[in-house]
């Protein structure tokens, strides 16, 4: 694949991407040790592979501040939500290794600033709520106190839960480039794609070269559907109905924040850095319970000038079959009434399943019924 071909995609997020990938240095046994969380974890593996360029380590007080208040970094470029590592101390050393719960050293970081920080402001600006039944209030409630910024150099990357799908931005990029895609667009889930998110991502291909489904692989919620069974979901499903050469499969390393709004803007820089020129944002993107309006996450992106984002937001409605128009249509493209539409609440789609049925063609289609049916036959 030639340089020329990647030219042509979309610039990552600050112009270049980033790479803090390096050597284990001579120093590591004498350094002081910070253990990170399973999210810090995520984050550090994508400052590695510049999925958060122009981030090259935890954010500094600078970043942190007009990230929060303004959703723009210090120098002026659009970002959403913070990066930070949290600690209980500073620590006495310009320089500590990072590690995994078991202590694996995975990365150096290069002490730059440590500074407090306010969990009720970060959650009232980030999540709009301090209601701590939101899971990632819950989260952030629970950080140590200080927050630690500095560069990082990564030497052992993340062991990723699915390998054959850990495709960094420069593998996106060359991938798409090969395949002589220009305007791709991303589609972040973390559900299993049922025939509303099969044809929303058909209609957004439509105007494009190539599409990206880019499930978040990292953590989420205990209820959502185990990742395993949703990359199973996801390989049958275009396997039959997507062509080879229009499609590509990869997984998305972030852990949820359920910030639903930010984190809409947030998941959009990324699949930039991706290669992405698009992106599809649904109703109630990353969003949980109750706690941001059904549309907050497409509104948002009105905060920012034209092409400030540098990747064009594609807006969907909630999508159905219809059995009037005899198509997947949605409130903006179909008139008829709400009997004429075939809907299943999740709850009543878990029901099905978990009886061993499969929900209407029109909703599910069969070959991912039946990985589902299968999963909860096994759990
Ligand atoms: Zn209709």
């Amino acid at each position: 694949m030639s340089a020329v071909a990647t030219d042509l995609l979309v610039a990552p997020h600050g112009g270049e991407l980033v790479d803090r990938t390096g050597e284990r240095p001579e120093d590591l046994e004498g350094l002081e040790t910070v253990v990170l969380t399973s999210r810090e974890l995520s984050d550090l593996d994508m400052l590695a592979s510049g999925a958060l360029s122009p981030l090259e380590g935890f954010m500094g007080r600078a970043d942190y501040e007009g990230v929060v208040e303004e959703m723009h970094l210090a120098s002026d470029l659009p970002w959403a939500l913070p990066v930070c590592l949290a600690v209980a101390a500073a620590p006495a050393g310009e320089r500590v290794a990072l590690t995994d719960e078991s202590g694996r050293a995975l990365a150096v970081l290069d002490v730059e600033e440590v500074y407090p920080y306010d969990r009720e402001r970060e959650a009232e600006r980030c999540f709009r709520t301090t209601d701590t039944e939101h899971p990632g209030v819950a989260r952030l409630m629970g950080q140590k106190p200080l927050y630690l910024a500095g560069r990082v150099t990564v030497f052992e990357r993340a062991v990723p839960q699915f390998p054959e799908l850990a495709l960094d931005p420069t593998d996106t990029r060359a991938a798409f480039a090969e395949r002589g895609w220009r305007r791709v667009v991303g589609f972040q889930t973390r559900n299993p794609i049922h025939r509303a998110h099969e044809y929303l991502t058909k209609v957004a291909l439509e105007t494009v070269d190539g599409l990206l489904v880019h499930p978040l692989v990292g953590d989420t919620k205990s209820d959502d559907v185990p990742a395993a069974t949703r990359v199973e979901c996801y390989r049958v499903l275009l396997d039959g109905y997507y062509p080879a050469d229009r499609v590509l499969l990869a997984a998305f390393p972030a852990a949820m924040r359920y910030a639903g709004p930010r984190e809409a803007i947030w998941h959009a820089l990324l699949r930039k850095n991706y290669g992405c020129s698009h992106f599809v944002v649904g109703r109630d993107h990353a969003g949980v319970g109750s706690y941001y309006g059904t549309y907050d996450a497409q509104r948002i992106f009105d905060e920012f000038g034209p092409g400030e984002l540098g990747i064009e937001p594609m807006f969907f409605e909630h999508t159905f079959f219809c059995r009037t128009c005899g198509a997947m249509a949605s409130t903006k493209t179909c008139p008829h009434g709400a009997d004429e539409r075939v809907f299943l609440s999740g709850t009543k789609v878990r029901e099905l399943l978990v009886a061993g049925e499969r929900p209407p063609e029109e909703f599910t289609r069969s070959e991912v019924a039946e990985v589902l049916i299968e999963a909860y036959r096994a759990s």
